[in-house]
């Protein structure tokens, strides 16, 4: 193998298993991070089978699931009628994958895990934003406030307002949903109040809420509701303790207290292009999507692994945009914006029929857990 030089801008999760996953084959890895330290904001946590195998193949599984949660099943509820319609077994996936679970570890703890692997690995540089790109023959200049850096080749993974993406004019095609996404953190135990597992979906035709336990930096779990925001709401009136606990309120919990609260805009995106010359982009640079069913993030480790592999072999680079851009557009945007749908038109009934039938039960879950996008060669 040819030992290259790649520089990684971006410390997500994304860059991180990047400059990981190429440090680990071999190469000289640069990764730049424009903040002091890892984001731990409540994004990300829901972690699929394939890219459990991923994280195994990093060497970091056993403390990933440690400092995480596994979740066996997923439930569809409706939200108003307090029941649950279908529930979804990942234990269906046993001859598929050696993880057939989910784990709920937050995104910054596996940034950390990476960062921590990569101490004398790589040359890691915290506080330093990347300005600008340029190519020259054979190489990348990376313009930045501390210096400029050469390298062979760039890994763009600077999340979706990605400096790297806009430097190389590429399109960010797509469009950003009328409503946002409103996060409430609480240590309300859910579980105990509804009877439900750890990753629910519950319906409503006007208001919709997901409900996830995560385990927390001290381990102790706390939940995270996402609900949909009213289109015409003002952020004051999201985040006002009468608009929260009266959401609380109709996921059956009006006495529950929060820790956190998180309002987002929602987007559909896909970059036109994933690579230009010897610059890739990855993760939420090159697509961001709606979280609803947990997979722009695992697309984005899928994509870091790939790409790593790509630069240590003889293939074909082209192959990464040839490969990645339309699994992310078909397993990805067309599915999590099927999801939001679901939940909001509240057709749970097909979903209980194909929970009922084995075969559709786990096509379901090979789709549901990017299993049968990770199987596309
Ligand atoms: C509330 C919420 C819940 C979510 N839940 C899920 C979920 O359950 N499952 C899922 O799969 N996805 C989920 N997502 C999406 C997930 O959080 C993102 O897909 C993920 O953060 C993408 O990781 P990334 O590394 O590509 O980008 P980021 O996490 O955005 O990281 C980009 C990094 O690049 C750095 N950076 C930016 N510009 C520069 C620059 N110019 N120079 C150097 N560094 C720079 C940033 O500081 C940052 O550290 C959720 C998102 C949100 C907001």
């Amino acid at each position: 193998m040819r030992r290259r030089h790649i520089l990684v801008v971006g410390a997500g999760p994304v860059g991180t298993v990047a400059a990981l996953a190429c440090a680990q084959r071999g190469h000289q890895v640069t990764l730049l991070e424009a903040q002091e330290r890892i984001d731990d904001s409540p994004r990300a946590s829901t972690t699929q089978p394939p890219t459990l195998e991923i994280i195994a193949g990093l060497g970091l599984i056993d403390e990933y699931i440690r400092v995480g949660l596994v979740a066996r099943t997923m439930q569809f509820w409706d939200r108003e009628a307090r029941a649950m319609v279908a529930e979804f077994d990942f234990a269906r996936l046993r001859d598929e994958t050696a993880y057939p679970f989910v784990v709920q570890t937050e995104q910054h703890k596996l940034a950390n895990m990476c960062i921590s692997r990569l101490q004398g690995k790589a040359d890691v540089r915290m506080g330093v934003e990347v300005t600008g790109l340029e190519e020259t023959a054979g190489a990348v200049k990376v313009t930045t406030k501390r210096g400029d850096f050469l390298a062979d080749y760039v890994i763009g993974a600077d999340g979706g307002r990605s400096a790297v993406r806009k430097c190389l004019g590429i399109e960010f095609e797509g469009y950003t949903w009328p409503e946002r996404f409103l996060v409430i953190t609480t240590t309300f135990d859910f579980e105990r109040a509804l009877g439900c597992c750890f990753r629910n979906y519950m319906a409503g035709r006007d208001e919709w809420t997901n409900l996830f336990k995560v385990a927390g930096d001290d381990l102790k779990g706390r939940w995270r509701a996402v609900y949909n925001t009213r289109p015409d709401e003002s952020d004051e009136e999201a985040l006002s303790a009468s608009s929260v606990r009266a959401r609380l309120a109709r996921v059956h919990a009006p006495e529950a207290d929060w820790v956190h609260l998180n309002l987002y805009s929602v987007h559909q995106r896909v970059a036109k292009q994933f690579r230009k010359g010897r610059v890739f982009l990855c993760g939420d640079a090159a697509h961001v999507n709606n979280p609803i069913g947990g997979l722009g993030l695992n697309s984005g480790i899928h994509e870091a692994w790939d790409l790593a592999n790509l630069l240590s072999g003889e293939g074909d680079l082209d192959a990464y945009e040839r490969r990645r851009r339309p699994l992310n557009i078909k397993y990805v945007q067309e599915q999590t914006v099927a999801n939001k749908k679901r939940l909001e038109e509240g057709r749970l009934g097909e979903l209980k029929e194909t929970a009922a039938d084995p075969a559709r039960h786990k096509a379901f879950l090979m789709r549901a857990s990017l299993l049968e996008s990770a199987r596309v060669s």
